[in-house]
């Protein structure tokens, strides 16, 4: 069944690996107030590992090109990806400390986060070139923003398949590699940043649209091949040569929403290496990130093979897109 038809094609994930160190507090301290808070928990994170994740416990065969430090936290970062049963002969120990991302939750729901790119820092165009025959090995190569720009930089010429790229967060980039994507996934914020690089000259203030059918279009129009911009609970748009589609998100009773958009890209990914259309491995990204949103925490919240996914609020019906691995039709996912 499924799992079969995901090794039609593999995924390498070139990305980040992080530690999340979690904090509760009522309220944030302010410049030099110390504060008591509680958790402490260290959680396996970072973009990369958290998309390799999701796209692997979806049945992908998935690889991951990154680094780690060689800290106690290494272990922790490396945990999900290892009960993943995700590859991990291209993850490299570098000499320091392993990515950390120190998350503060205040009472009201709002974060503040600082991230030390550690070893993720190490990830640049030698080492990325240095695991080319996996890359150009692979169906899908994924790739975000964690890592340096000369690594991202490096991948287009090694990559045979499609490049999946989520360019969060963004960086200044040479257009040429925007224009690699195929297809580039981001969100509002993200989409006007990289609409600016790819229109220098034309301004960041009035000639920048902001209808999101009107941003996606205007992406296609500077050269990407295929989009998917993504709307948090309003769902996602999708557009290719066949046109603009809307893709609904699924009605779920948000707990967590940390993640979701790295559960989506993955699942994303898992679709497009069993060889869907781009438009039906985004209907499946819409409910396994729906899925990742009912749940605490990043990794822990991804769906594996068999979980019941939440229905797309579609009112006219999945139209023979969904091919969600195992799913059950139910909209209260466990
Ligand atoms: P990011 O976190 O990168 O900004 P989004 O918030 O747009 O990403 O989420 C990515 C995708 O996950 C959305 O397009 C949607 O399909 C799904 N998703 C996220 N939050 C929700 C939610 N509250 N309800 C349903 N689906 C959601």
């Amino acid at each position: 069944m499924l799992t079969s038809q995901a090794q039609a094609g593999s995924i390498a994930v070139v990305g980040s690996i992080n530690v999340d160190l979690i904090a509760h507090v009522r309220r944030h301290p302010r410049p030099g107030e110390t504060l008591h808070g509680s958790g402490g928990q260290t959680l396996p994170g970072g973009k990369g590992a958290n998309q390799a994740v999701a796209a692997a416990r979806l049945g992908g065969t998935v690889a991951m090109v990154g680094a780690i430090g060689t800290d106690a936290h290494a272990s922790v970062g490396l945990s999900g990806l290892q009960a993943a049963g995700v590859d991990l002969s291209q993850v490299r120990e570098v000499e320091g400390p392993t990515g950390l991302a120190i998350v503060t939750v205040a009472q009201d729901g709002e974060n503040s986060i600082v991230v030390i790119p550690g070893a993720n820092s190490s990830m640049d165009a030698g080492r990325v070139s240095a695991a080319g025959e996996m890359i150009s090995r692979a169906a899908i190569v994924v790739c975000q923003g964690e890592i340096p720009r000369s690594g991202i930089e490096a991948l287009p010429s090694l990559i045979t398949g499609r490049f999946l790229h989520n360019p969060a967060p963004v960086m200044e980039l040479d257009p040429a590699v925007l224009r690699a994507s195929d297809p580039l996934v981001v969100n509002e914020h993200e989409a006007a940043l990289v609409l600016a690089q790819l229109r220098p000259g034309a301004g960041s203030g009035a000639s920048m649209p902001d209808a999101p059918d009107e941003i996606i279009r205007a992406l296609r129009e500077a050269g990407i091949a295929s989009v998917v911009l993504t709307l948090g609970a309003q769902g996602s748009l999708v557009a290719d040569e066949d046109g603009v589609h809307r893709v609904p998100a699924a009605h779920i009773d948000a707990v967590d929403t940390t993640g979701a958009g790295d559960a989506f890209i993955g699942a994303l990914a898992m679709g497009l290496a069993r060889g869907d259309a781009l438009l039906a491995a985004a209907r499946l990204a819409s409910r396994v990130g729906a899925f990742a949103a009912t749940g605490p925490g990043a990794q822990p919240s991804y769906p594996g093979i068999g979980d019941p996914l939440p229905e797309l609020d579609d009112p006219a019906g999945p139209a023979g897109a969904d091919h969600a691995p195992g799913a059950r039709r139910t909209s209260t996912p466990g």
